[in-house]
């Protein structure tokens, strides 16, 4: 069904509703819209929506990057009326005079690279960046895992680090070095990466390079008594163990306090409250230590008084508006609801915002509707029953529309992959909680995942994906 986008043209009579990104929560929000009520700007510097809980599995090519990715003009064209998109970031949004700043920050810059856009409705989806804590080094030295290019970066530089440490003459303590795999962060994503670049390493380098293999190890380093802090404990131990089994070194209660090119330095607290600062050195440093506040984000903080005490994002309310607003709303890791900063939390918000606006829309139509058979009703007596009537309609379907219930997330349960094919899931099964691990959860963590692919074109490539680096080992070209 290829048939040519329709033409984006603004309707005066309608409000401009500006959407910012276009991940788990913007995308959830426009899959949901009826874009034929608004003029519907997305701005968002990335022209694609990323699948992230398979972007661990892009660092060592069990799935090939551009499976997990959905170009947004694919998405949107299938919305009933145009939406306008701009590959830009908005630099700043102005609440008082209602505009925001976008500047188009790509390689590629044409005579005009910075504008404005008014906007009646704004809708922040910009989710997060990666948290440094201002440990110096981290920004210089580490490889996060955010976006695609974090995924391709490290995917280079462990081959790097293989190809380098099999040079001839490479003394052992370099060998050492180059083969460690630093991971810091404890959390899912840190486990993730951890799980998939042992396997990585147990199936393909060991094989394909084996005079380095004897010195291949992973460690995570994690602030915290223990990893997965957000698990339940049976599943934590049961991570622990299968790590430690995979031979992944897990450091825990090590605070990581400075990075260097090729060491860490960490504090350990040891069991009897003493601490002790060690020098850890390695070839690859991924740092998974969650989330920051994005500058856009604290900008607009600064600018609303209502939000003086916000430090973590845009404070909202049960409607998701941004408190001390009323026609900005915010969603996902960027906005503070009162829940974990995930995927799902995002789509969810996204998904009722859509319901929201749709609501609105139609609300607006039938109140301007009641409206104008009112004054024909004034005008022209003898058709007033009819009119009555039909009025007597509208304001019934009007309060079951305005009785839409404020926000409330639903929680699926929790899934992460912990390297040779198992996985932990901590989900809600018949109104009770099920904590598992194990083949089978992770025969289930496929299917899931496979499941909650944003398109068929995104499954049949991975699942192609799985098959092609069970069948021929995964590609350890360093592109
Ligand atoms: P994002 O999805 O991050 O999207 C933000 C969008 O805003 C992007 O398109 C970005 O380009 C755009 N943007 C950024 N700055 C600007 C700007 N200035 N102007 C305009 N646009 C801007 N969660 C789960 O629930 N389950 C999982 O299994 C899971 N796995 C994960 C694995 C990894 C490796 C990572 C990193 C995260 C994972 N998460 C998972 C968390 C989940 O990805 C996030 O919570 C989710 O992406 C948040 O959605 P969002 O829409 O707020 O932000
Ligand atoms: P996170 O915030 O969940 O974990 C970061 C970890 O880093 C914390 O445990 C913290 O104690 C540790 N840390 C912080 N500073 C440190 C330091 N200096 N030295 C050592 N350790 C330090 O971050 P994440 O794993 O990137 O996850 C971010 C969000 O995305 C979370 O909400 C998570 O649930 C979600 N996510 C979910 C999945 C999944 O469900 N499978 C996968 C990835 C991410």
């Amino acid at each position: 069904d290829r048939h040519p986008e329709p033409q984006y043209e603004p309707d005066p009579s309608k409000k401009t509703l500006v959407i910012l990104g276009t991940g788990w929560g913007s995308v959830a929000l426009l899959k949901k819209l009826d874009t034929e009520n608004y003029n519907v700007i997305v701005v968002s510097p990335r022209n694609y929506f990323l699948f992230t809980p398979l972007l661990p599995s892009c660092t060592t090519g069990t799935i090939e990057h551009r499976s997990i990715m959905e170009p947004i003009r694919a998405i949107l064209r299938h919305k009933t009326a145009a939406v306008k998109f701009y590959e830009a970031e908005a630099s700043s949004i102005d609440p008082d005079r209602k505009v925001i700043k976008i500047v188009d920050n790509s390689e590629v810059k044409g005579a005009t690279s910075e504008t404005e856009i008014p906007y009646d409705m704004l809708v922040i989806g910009v989710g997060a960046e990666n948290a440094t804590f201002g440990i110096p080094g981290v920004r210089e030295h580490s490889c996060f895992l955010k976006e695609i290019g974090d995924a391709q970066r490290i995917r280079k530089k462990i081959m790097d680090c293989v190809e380098t440490a099999a040079f001839k003459g490479q003394s052992g303590d370099e060998v050492g070095r180059l083969m460690h795999m630093v991971v810091v962060g404890g959390g899912p994503t840190g486990v993730e990466f951890a799980g998939e670049l042992q396997d990585f390493f147990d199936e393909d380098i060991k094989k394909l390079v084996p005079e380095i293999s004897s010195h291949f190890k992973v460690t995570v380093i994690e602030a915290l008594p223990n990893v997965l802090p957000s698990f339940s404990k049976q599943l934590i131990d049961y991570t622990e163990n299968t790590l430690r089994e995979e031979k992944i070194d897990i450091k825990t209660k090590t605070v990581v306090k400075n990075v260097t090119s090729n060491t860490v330095e960490a504090e350990i607290t040891r069991p009897d409250g003493t601490k002790e600062r060690v020098v850890i050195p390695y070839g690859l440093l991924v740092w998974a230590t969650g989330n920051a506040v994005r500058p856009i984000v604290t900008d607009l903080v600064s600018r609303i008084a209502a939000q003086k005490d916000s430090r973590r994002g845009l404070a909202v309310n049960e409607y998701l508006v941004v408190q001390g607003t009323r026609d900005i709303w915010a969603i996902g890791d960027c906005a503070v609801a009162g829940y974990a900063p995930t995927a799902q939390v995002a789509s969810q918000e996204g998904n009722f915002l859509g319901r929201l606006f749709n609501n609105m829309a139609k609300t607006e139509n039938h109140e301007a509707r009641i409206q104008e058979l009112s004054s024909k009703m004034n005008l022209q007596a003898g058709n007033s029953a009819e009119a009555a009537h039909e009025i007597e309609a509208l304001e019934k379907k009007l309060r079951k529309i305005k009785d839409i219930k404020p926000f409330r997330y639903s929680h699926q349960g929790s899934l992460a992959y912990i390297g040779s094919e198992k996985a932990v899931a901590d989900v809600s099964w018949w109104n009770g909680n099920l904590a598992t691990g194990g083949s089978l959860t992770y025969l289930f963590w496929r299917s899931a995942y496979l499941s909650m692919c944003f398109s068929t074109r995104n499954r049949v490539l991975v699942t192609l994906d799985w098959l092609k680096s069970k069948a021929f080992g995964r590609d350890v070209s360093r592109e």
